[in-house]
């Protein structure tokens, strides 16, 4: 099974060769764990689990690696803290916030279906990682500290006679463009505009660590060096896959190549960088200004997590997506549909039409439209191909009773309505049995006759 990749670093699809087909490594940038995700963020989520099930397939469950980060160091969570926890100590606050807001994101990205990363490392459970990262890019020259803060220096990497990577190369920036384009109110500390944070002082009450590079007061890390370092710890110096949204192209990823470039002198951090697009809510940007901001944990209310997965893959992943009622009621369809069919049917081999699209830089969008055609010719590969995608983690029946459930149809009231229908069907009295049969419908239930008898669902 040969699988390609779009990498934004190389702008081309390429195929994939690991550096250890024994030990396939990825690390896709997390949550920042201040608030409830919005069904944006779940976009990242969804998409490399896909990517996370589908190298499972090809190399083995035992021979994939996928760390996803949460970052729980940050001043939006400082932020939150102090607004909703008033009368607490800074840090018994900030741990009320990453907890809760943790969890909630945990919950949210179980149902809709997506398997845990191999490990989810927490930032401030590698601040001595951190550390070090920072004491070797002063060491080499590329960093410097001012004013209590350590600055890491594009200029400096660029100036660099070694094997390096251009600072710029991942988002295709010249640095003399970002120097000439920069601000004019950069922080005085800075010796160059394009300089970024690798280390900053706390503020009394704020979380602090000993700083590194000699700096007297405690600190804490700035968000790029992060990611750095956890994926150091937990995938080495050098891996196979790094991902994110396509807004972490620039600054966050670019800053992370050069960080561990620097710090390691290597060529490369990852081999294939991949970039999810940007997804928007009925043709607009998504904000809580416009007021079409929505959490996961909202939608979970309406819709079963299956559904928004469905929905969200049937547009390739490096495409914006608009995300619509209209597509949602669709895809509620459509999984009703495959629930009645496949669900409760042993699953053959994923079929070969689903997985060869996704082999092709994950074409989810030619993949769901393969499903289809299978469904009229061969069940279980459907079955299959829907499970390797995750899908179908209930029986049919669990389905159908949590459809009930969400509606508020009491299923005992139902069935004694269809028995009346039946009886009067048999005494050839229709007035009546029409007349059930659109009280039925009132209450959002289809019937369906056969041979076998009356059968009903909800309608959506
Ligand atoms: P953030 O919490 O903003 O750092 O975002 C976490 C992840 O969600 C990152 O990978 C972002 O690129 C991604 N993300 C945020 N907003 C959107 C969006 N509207 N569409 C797609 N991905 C998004
Ligand atoms: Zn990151």
């Amino acid at each position: 099974m040969e699988l390609r990749l779009y990498d934004t670093l190389s702008r081309e699809k390429r195929t994939f060769v690991p550096i250890d087909a024994k030990d396939v490594r990825m690390y896709v940038c997390g949550p920042t764990v201040y608030d409830f995700a919005h069904i944006g963020n779940a976009r990242p989520v969804i998409v490399f689990d896909v990517l996370f099930r589908l190298l499972r397939h090809i190399y083995g469950e035992a021979h994939v690696k996928y760390v996803r980060n949460i970052t729980d160091v940050d001043d939006k969570i400082n932020d939150r803290a102090a607004r909703d926890f008033p009368g607490l100590p800074l840090n018994e606050a900030i741990r009320k916030v990453t907890e809760q807001t943790g969890a909630q994101f945990h919950a949210d990205v179980d149902a809709l279906g997506c398997l845990r990363p191999s490990v989810e490392p927490r930032a401030t459970e590698h601040i001595g990682e951190m550390r070090e990262i920072i004491e070797r890019l002063v060491k080499g020259g590329f960093a410097y500290v001012a004013e209590d803060h350590v600055l890491f220096s594009p200029q400096a990497m660029n100036a660099a006679n070694s094997s390096l990577p251009r600072y710029g190369a991942l988002s295709k920036r010249s640095l003399d463009e970002m120097i000439a384009g920069a601000r004019v109110d950069v922080a005085p500390y800075k010796r160059d505009a394009t300089d970024f944070v690798l280390w900053k002082p706390s503020k009394p009450g704020e979380p602090s660590w000993p700083s590194p590079a000699g700096i007297a007061v405690e600190g804490r890390p700035g968000w790029h060096v992060e990611c750095s370092a956890m994926a150091w710890k937990h995938l080495g110096e050098h891996f196979d896959i790094h991902g994110g949204g396509i807004d972490l192209v620039f600054p966050h990823h670019e800053n992370e190549v050069a960080q561990t470039c620097c710090a390691f002198h290597r060529e490369r951090m990852a081999n294939y960088w991949m970039h999810n697009g940007f997804l928007q809510v009925e043709s607009e940007k998504m904000s809580k200004s416009l007021g079409n901001f929505i959490t996961i944990h909202e939608l979970l209310k309406d819709w079963p997590g299956e559904v928004l997965r469905l929905n969200m893959l049937k547009t390739h992943y490096r495409s914006p997506i608009d995300w619509t009622l209209k597509s949602l009621e669709e895809s509620a369809k459509t999984l009703d549909d495959w629930y009645r069919v496949a669900a409760d049917v042993a699953p053959g081999e994923p079929a070969a039409s689903v997985v060869e699209p996704l082999l092709d830089d994950l074409n989810t969008s030619l993949a769901i439209a393969a499903l289809h055609s299978l469904r009229a010719t061969d069940v279980p590969a459907l079955a299959g191909a829907l499970r390797l995608l995750g899908f179908l983690s209930e029986t049919a029946a669990q389905w159908e009773g949590r459809k009930q459930q969400a509606s508020g149809v009491d299923a005992g009231e139902v069935e004694r309505l269809i028995a009346e229908r039946t009886a009067a069907r048999t005494r050839k009295d229709f007035g009546e049995s029409d007349r059930i049969r659109d009280l039925l419908a009132a209450m959002g239930v289809v019937i369906k006759d056969s041979k076998e008898g009356t059968t009903w669902e909800i309608a959506r």
